[in-house]
């Protein structure tokens, strides 16, 4: 995919599962399952979407999925499956140590595993030549989590990219490179990020787990998982009419079927539901 300059590849570390009732918060189990059918331990299976970014002679890579530094019992419990984000890129012909920027959104598992990889029995950072940006609020969380959501951070995702010196923590918003915004967007956790691409006159938002899934377009459907969910309702009002009246891109990083899509623009104007259109990319 294309914006002016700017290219874009949407990638993934192969599929998950999680809870659905967690992944649905508030919405009963009747209304959630007809779009997310669950397994027999109502598990929900969700993609780890990461965008692989070519702009001004650099790569850079959004997400890294969650990686494969798993023991049996976790592999059991969120039944990792498909090709990983390392197998991706290496059919997209690009190696780890071209990578020039890495960046999490927030530092839960699923969207950090892969910045780190086992060599010689201990993690190490995957991308030995890139610069690995998070919010300073999420690092210094994922360091200190709460008793809730201490499951979600592993300090081997992260610890690595610190011993390494690698890790550029930030505390506003900024464009990390011409076209590449990274925009405040609170409520899963309390600085997670969202990406703005922008280029010839167009855009697209990956909107990390503000958003996650084209099902969580609803304005309630909030997940369980967000320790600010009223913020999250505030984001999700802000931006995902200001997407439809834009004509901009939808981009879900965890979406298994439809990893981009319009929002429908006449919906949003009428006060209905907002209705995502899915884009093929390439
Ligand atoms: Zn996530």
């Amino acid at each position: 995919m294309r914006l002016g300059e700017l290219e874009f590849y949407i990638l993934n570390d192969g599929l998950f599962r999680l809870d659905g009732g967690a992944m649905f918060g508030v919405i009963p189990r009747p209304m959630w399952e007809r779009v997310a059918p669950p397994d027999d331990r109502n598990r929900i299976t969700l993609a780890m979407n990461s965008l692989l970014i070519r702009a001004a002679g650099k790569w850079l890579l959004v997400e890294t999925g969650a990686g494969d530094k798993w023991d049996a019992k976790r592999r059991d419990i969120y039944a990792f499956e498909g090709r990983g984000l390392p197998q991706q890129l290496a059919e997209r012909g690009v190696r780890p140590e071209q990578i020039d920027i890495v960046v999490n959104t927030h530092l839960h598992f699923d969207h950090c595993g892969g910045n780190t990889q086992m060599v010689s029995g201990k993690p190490a950072p995957a991308f030995p030549n890139a610069r690995y940006i998070v919010q300073r609020g999420e690092f210094e969380h994922a360091r200190r989590p709460t008793e809730r959501d201490r499951a979600s951070y592993f300090p081997e995702n992260f610890e690595p990219i610190a011993a390494s010196g690698q890790w550029e923590l930030i505390d506003d918003e900024r464009e990390i490179a011409p076209g590449v915004e990274l925009l405040l967007a609170p409520g899963h956790t309390k600085e997670m990020m969202i990406v703005r691409l922008s280029g010839g006159g167009q855009s697209a938002v990956f909107l990390a787990d503000l958003v996650p899934t084209t099902a969580h377009i609803p304005d309630p459907w909030i997940m369980g998982f967000d320790l600010y969910p009223l913020t999250t309702l505030e984001n999700k009002k802000k931006w995902l009419p200001e997407i439809a009246r834009q004509g901009w891109l939808a981009l879900f990083g965890h979406d298994r079927v439809v990893p981009a899509a319009r929002l429908d623009l006449q919906s949003a104007e009428r006060g209905e539901k907002i209705t995502a259109v899915p884009v093929a990319l390439e």
